[in-house]
């Protein structure tokens, strides 16, 4: 099968490459190895770090490019790399073209950034696809999209409205194919086809040569879902706990990109976030804790439970007693979990399985779970609740902190029965890929580019390197460095 661009993968980052390609006029297949379409990207909440674009204008926020330069100054390695200006240059230049195209439609949707330095906007700057019904969409495209995690977990099908990561991969899909691009699914890439020094196809587990003589784009996850690779290079938490779709994205793509010399950076890194362990296994992204204390194996807080959900996975990453962590609350909601997890599971089922236990008192609960400290703990926090200033770690200071929770972020623990919820370090994906220059182009170490081959999103490794610049950011590096390739494609 011949074509002009071979895309790997079926994520945001992956469909919007394919979008822009097909509409170059370019013959553009997409290739994604499950029987769905959009990976990790139709979970997520579709918001995109895309900062300085006409959508944060519309909605007067004060956001601008010079800003968001100076935030990411304040994080980042300075002078910003190369990539990162890019980032900068192209964010506003690629969503006004996408909203010259009928088929996309974005808004801003609050949501604050993660850090607390100059330029960052309050309620945020990111922005996200508009919701769309199934009924707008070609019904060979809505059967495609890969339904909210809640329901793909469970073996259920999508909702009528596709909102946030659905919308944004049902939009992309309905315009690629209507420009006359293909999607075929069931069709796992395991290699590259060089000819003469270049990448001018891939191949499939099925035996199938697939030809992109113009280029090759993979955008096809990282490798969280693959626990020899996350052993071997050193990334916390397991794949069990990743919330990336079952089957889907185990890294071999990237591997065969290293032994064809492409270079690889930040391979340890994930973004991380607690996982609420699931009866059945599996963590679940929590984030928006109201009330209650995280706890570690003696029994002792370790962080701000309100940090903004990667930097508390560090925190839960940084000693070997934290995981599994007990995240203890008591029943002032009725008995569910004070927090917003995806999915969060029946609580009757979680203390069926012991993934959650419950207890009259906290002296009960320490001794069942053998929390040695948990009473001295939560006496502690309920001084701090009871005065407003947790003194130990500062929760409830910041902008984020009390996004979820309307400003009611440090609450007491004193309706019983009291419940300790397991927690497990789960990611929204790995970092670390191939690297990438600024046309989005693979590079050996030496920064010389493999001819044909492209990489974005999780598959490349991550522009912001160990950071987590605010909501969106991994979508937002993917669908700008999709655009490079096809840019540099195209010249
Ligand atoms: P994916 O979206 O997972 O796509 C990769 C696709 O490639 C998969 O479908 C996979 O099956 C396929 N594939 C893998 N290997 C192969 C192969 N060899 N051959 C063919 N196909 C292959 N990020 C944001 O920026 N904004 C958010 O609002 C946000 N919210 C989130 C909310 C939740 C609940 C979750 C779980 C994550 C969220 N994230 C968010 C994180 C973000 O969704 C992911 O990090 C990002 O979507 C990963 O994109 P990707 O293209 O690398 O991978």
């Amino acid at each position: 099968m011949t074509n002009d661009v071979v895309v790997v993968g079926s994520g945001g980052g992956a469909l919007i490459a394919a979008y822009l390609a097909q509409k170059s006029g370019l013959k553009t297949v997409v290739l994604e190895r499950t029987n769905l379409v959009g990976g990790t990207s139709a979970y997520s909440g579709g918001s995109c770090w895309l900062p300085g674009t006409e959508v944060q204008q519309r909605a007067g926020l004060s956001d601008s490019t010079e800003g968001a330069r100076s935030y990411l100054e304040a994080l980042l390695p300075t002078p910003l790399s190369t990539n990162v200006e890019v980032f900068l240059a192209e964010s506003p230049k690629l969503v006004a073209e996408l909203e010259a195209d009928d088929a996309f439609e974005w808004e801003w949707s609050p949501f604050p950034e993660y850090f607390d330095a100059p330029g960052r906007v309050p309620m945020g700057r990111s922005i996200q696809p508009s919701n769309i019904r199934r009924d707008e969409l070609p019904a060979e495209v809505g059967a495609l999209v890969r339904p909210p995690v809640e329901r793909d977990r469970a073996g259920e099908g999508g909702r009528n409205t596709l909102s946030g990561g659905q919308a944004l991969i049902a939009r992309t899909l309905m315009a690629f194919v209507r420009d006359g691009g293909t999607v075929l699914t069931d069709h796992n890439v395991i290699d590259y086809v060089v000819e003469n020094g270049r990448v001018v196809g891939v191949t499939t587990e099925g035996g199938e040569t697939i030809r992109g003589e113009r280029g090759v784009i993979v955008a096809a996850g990282g490798f969280e879902g693959n626990d020899t690779l996350r052993s071997a290079n050193g990334v916390p938490g397991a794949a069990e706990w990743t919330m990336a779709p079952t089957g889907t994205n185990t890294g071999e793509i990237i591997e065969a990109g290293k032994a064809l010399g492409a270079a690889i950076d930040h391979m340890d890194k994930a973004w991380l976030c607690p996982g609420l362990e699931q009866p059945e296994g599996g963590g679940s992204f929590t984030l928006g804790f109201r009330g209650g204390v995280m706890v570690d194996s003696d029994g002792r807080r370790y962080a701000n439970e309100s940090l903004p959900y990667d930097q508390f996975g560090n925190q839960m990453a940084g000693a070997p007693n934290r995981i599994p962590s007990h995240f203890v609350f008591d029943s002032r909601e009725g008995g569910g979990l004070p927090a917003i997890a995806m999915p969060e599971g029946d609580p009757a089922e979680h203390l069926k399985a012991g993934t959650w236990t419950q207890a009259d008192t906290i002296a009960e609960l320490s001794e069942k779970l053998g929390l040695t400290d948990l009473s001295e703990t939560v006496e502690r926090f309920n001084t701090f609740a009871r005065n407003g200033v947790d003194e130990d770690f500062g929760r409830g200071k910041d902008e984020y902190d009390n996004f979820f929770t309307g400003g009611a972020t440090l609450i007491p623990l004193e309706t019983p029965p009291y419940i300790a919820a397991r927690f497990v370090l789960s990611d929204l994906g790995t970092k670390g890929g191939m690297v990438i220059d600024e046309h989005g182009r693979v590079v050996r170490p030496d920064g010389d580019p493999i001819p044909g081959l492209y990489a974005t999103s999780n598959s490349a490794a991550s522009i912001f390197g160990p950071f987590y610049p605010g909501p969106g950011a991994p979508l937002g590096q993917a669908l700008v460095f999709a655009s490079r390739a096809v840019q540099h494609i195209t010249a």
